[in-house]
């Protein structure tokens, strides 16, 4: 069982010291269960975002099962296309692999403007997109765990010029949750990216994101290529990277996602699914790669969650993102409001694909 090898596991090298921690309960973030209408008008706060769990079951959302009248009046399509951002570096000055925190500002604000609700990758996988009624879903993503992504000062506080100091601010201004994922590395030259930096607060950063309700992924230990890397290193770096997170997370939160470095894949997708090295089992149920399109709807045929494109969070590629979309309504993800259902027109746009038979869960067609 994975929960057992996390006991057994553990890599000195990464311990940060004596943790006296105050772990909350919330290990998922959000807060336990709060009812929420299932059709919500337009511009909701960001505070309805309900407790990030990696499934949908067991969630009452409402009393009022969704119809195809409501589904249309919303305009939903949940088996439209998504949209997902690959940042690196957050600082100066704008580069290819750098965005300044003046333009990641920028970004989110443009991406609410124009309707866009944050999720975290592994909710995309499942889908389980929880986001209000008329929103589309946008998962940010961060590679590499370098300080400008989450810098705390000396008060404790995240630095406001960090992604996390920006992300938790337009959480604060409303019509934006807590959610996006980080993809950490563990022992890499420079220093300064394993666990963003700043020693004596690694495991802290780790439990602050996921208590806020952010994802912690993995980016394998030290950025290995899995192209190119034997079986037995792959193993050992999917296993060891997904047990050390873990076990400096603790309160049983599993680590699910991975980023693949590079975007290299190994051979075959069932390295990745699961395995074992030293006794140690792993398994990942969403793996990110590089490219310029958008991943299909978790309800189509079309989609994969183990190879989910992600743009570019630099020059001008979520602006392009953006404008494709209005460019193309009919292409783009609409949420009914419903994590518990899927509701989308009866003619799809043939590039979404069709709609999975196997999803388990209410299906709206209007
Ligand atoms: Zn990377």
């Amino acid at each position: 069982m994975r929960r057992n090898r996390v006991i057994r596991f553990l890599i000195g090298a990464f311990a940060v010291g004596a943790f006296v921690g105050l772990v909350s309960g919330l290990a998922f973030g959000g807060g336990p269960g709060t009812p929420r209408a299932a059709v919500q008008s337009g511009n909701n706060s960001g505070n309805t975002s309900g407790p990030t769990t990696t499934s949908g079951e067991g969630q009452t959302a409402s009393n009022e099962p969704m119809t195809p009248e409501m589904a249309k009046t919303i305009g939903a399509n949940e088996m439209g296309q998504v949209l997902v951002v690959m940042y690196h570096l957050i600082g100066t000055p704008e580069a290819e692999w750098t965005r300044t925190p003046d333009n990641f500002r920028n970004d989110i604000a443009q991406l609410k403007a124009a309707g866009y609700y944050p999720i975290n990758v592994r909710d995309l996988a499942s889908g389980n997109i929880e986001i209000p009624a008329g929103k589309s879903p946008v998962v940010i993503t961060f590679d590499d765990s370098s300080p400008g992504q989450y810098r705390i000062l000396d008060d404790g506080s995240p630095d406001p010029d960090s992604a996390v100091g920006i992300l938790q601010d337009a959480v604060k201004a409303g019509n934006w949750a807590p959610h996006a994922s980080f993809f950490c590395l563990l022992d890499v030259t420079p220093k300064d990216k394993v666990l963003f930096g700043q020693p004596d607060r690694q495991q802290e950063k780790l439990k602050n994101l996921v208590d806020w309700g952010y994802e912690v992924g993995s980016h394998t230990v030290t950025h290995l290529n899995l192209k190119k890397a034997s079986t037995q290193e792959a193993k050992k770096q999917l296993a060891q990277s997904q047990a050390t997170l873990e076990s400096l997370i603790g309160s049983g939160y599993q680590v699910t996602s991975l980023a693949l470095p590079f975007g290299e894949y190994p051979a075959k997708d069932s390295l990745l699914k699961s395995g074992t090295y030293d006794g140690i089992s792993y398994a990942y149920t969403a793996g990110l790669s590089l490219g310029a399109s958008q991943p299909f709807s978790p309800f189509s045929t079309k989609f994969d969650p183990l190879h989910i494109p992600r743009i570019r969070g630099s020059a001008n590629y979520l602006t392009d993102a953006i404008e494709y979309f209005k460019k193309h309504p009919d292409l783009k993800y609409i949420s009914d409001g419903d994590p518990t259902t899927v509701s989308a027109p009866l003619h799809l746009n043939s590039k979404l694909g069709e709609l999975k038979g196997d999803l388990g869960r209410p299906v709206v067609r209007y």
